[in-house]
């Protein structure tokens, strides 16, 4: 048995640009490295959107997690290149396409494909909505990123996905890799199907997307199912039990020693804990949805960054992954939405120019978001008006300008081009 001085003696910290995680957005760092990054004597990663990573063993190779398929193919040679074997295992730590891209690339005869079972669900759903999704996933990413073969609005039925897995498991799977133990963990969090690899003679700990260099996105605009944040906290505990030495995340950076990884996903743990309890005692004091995602702050030490989730979005997450749509309000329980008076009042107000005025000047006093409502209201009554447009693409091309997260981006971009794209028309 490898001991644990041995290990950290083959840490190849030259090589391996570790770093702590700093709140940057995880999923865009390190994707022109052309050479994977050596980790220990017998790990590599390949860094992309979703990295890749390779176990070497004496009797051949286990992968965790594969990336998108446009990056895994690049994973794939670079990752050949340097530790070349048999590919005994894949480990998919969940079912997101980051993750699942490039199983057919390295899926060999007799290759096992590892995932927890609740990833058939979850393939399903994704499949099920593909339209969707595909429409979503192009917006939120950018056309250049995403399944866009999955894009059709035709329903494929309710259980339409093709299962890789070959392996499935509902607490915990254990293999062995020419002498190398794996386990893998049901960890929840970010979705109901996630797992975590940990190599105990290592003391290396693959946490998926559970723990990455921001605030998590504890709900994802392109749409997704309640991520439970006390799964989070749960699987976090989990992982801190272990007291790994190596925690290789698939979006990010490794981070390497102990102290360095409990402060981490301690520090993790605690900002979802904080987020999670501030909304439950918001909604048990009767506060509504919006001035809670204005109200709750993390304390300073507990900041991780909002580069990619941010804590509004997490605390409307919450409050309604936990009470559903229902404001509470018997107005808006019924079929007719708040904006179907919007073509009357601004009528009263004097017509759809005139709101988009008012718009522009809410716009040349910085209240963006005010303006980008009146705009709208503008807009339902006369979908054409020019300056209500213009109200629209100024404020989304001013709030790009100052926007660090890259989800948001993403959104403000398809903003800009869908009003651009109405601009254009006659
Ligand atoms: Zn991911």
């Amino acid at each position: 048995m490898r001991t644990l001085a041995f290990f950290l003696s083959t840490l190849l910290l030259a090589q391996a640009p570790i770093e702590t995680m700093d709140g940057t957005d995880p999923t865009r760092d390190g994707l022109n490295l052309t050479e994977p990054i050596r980790v220990t004597e017998n790990i590599w990663v390949a860094i992309g959107f979703g990295n890749t990573y390779l176990v070497k063993t004496s009797a051949g190779n286990v992968i965790i997690d594969t990336s998108l398929p446009n990056h895994a193919q690049r994973h794939v040679k670079m990752l050949k290149a340097v530790a070349p074997g048999p590919i005994r295992y894949i480990v998919l730590t969940h079912g997101h396409g980051d993750h699942t891209g490039g199983v057919a690339l390295w899926k060999e005869p007799g290759t096992r494909v590892v995932a927890q079972k609740n990833f058939v669900e979850f393939q399903h759903y994704q499949a099920r909505l593909a339209g969707f999704f595909g429409l979503r996933n192009r917006a939120q990413f950018g056309a250049g990123i995403g399944d866009r073969a999955a894009i059709s609005g035709a329903s494929r039925g309710n259980y339409p996905a093709n299962i890789v897995a070959t392996d499935l498991f509902d607490d915990r799977f254990e293999f062995e890799v020419g002498g190398v133990k794996f386990e893998v963990h049901a960890t929840p969090g970010e979705t109901y199907d996630h797992a975590t690899v940990w190599i105990p003679a290592w003391k290396a700990a693959f946490p998926g997307d559970n723990i990455y260099g921001s605030f998590p996105n504890i709900y994802t605009l392109r749409g997704t199912q309640p991520r439970w944040a006390l799964d989070y906290v749960n699987s976090l505990n989990k992982i801190l039990s272990w007291k790994p030495e190596l925690m290789l995340p698939s979006h990010g950076r490794p981070v390497a020693g102990w102290a360095n990884i409990q402060t981490a996903a301690t520090r993790y743990r605690d900002a979802i804990l904080h987020v999670h309890d501030a909304t439950v005692q918001g909604m048990n004091d009767g506060k509504d949805v919006y001035t809670l995602m204005r109200e709750v702050k993390l304390p300073k030490e507990l900041d991780l960054g909002e580069g990619y989730g941010t804590l509004a979005w997490s605390v409307r997450g919450i409050y309604e992954g936990y009470a559903g749509w229902f404001d509470g309000n018997p107005s808006t329980m019924f079929a007719t939405p708040p904006a179907a008076i919007y073509p009357g009042l601004v009528r009263m107000a004097g017509g759809a120019s005139a709101v988009a005025g008012a718009a522009q000047k809410l716009l040349g006093e910085n209240k963006l978001l005010e303006a980008l409502h009146l705009a709208d209201a503008a807009l339902t009554a006369e979908p054409g008006n020019r300056i209500a447009l213009e109200v629209r693409l100024s404020a989304f091309q001013q709030m790009l300008k100052q926007s660090r997260n890259s989800n948001e981006r993403g959104w403000l971009n398809f903003g800009i081009q869908e009003t651009r794209r109405k601009m254009a028309q006659p």
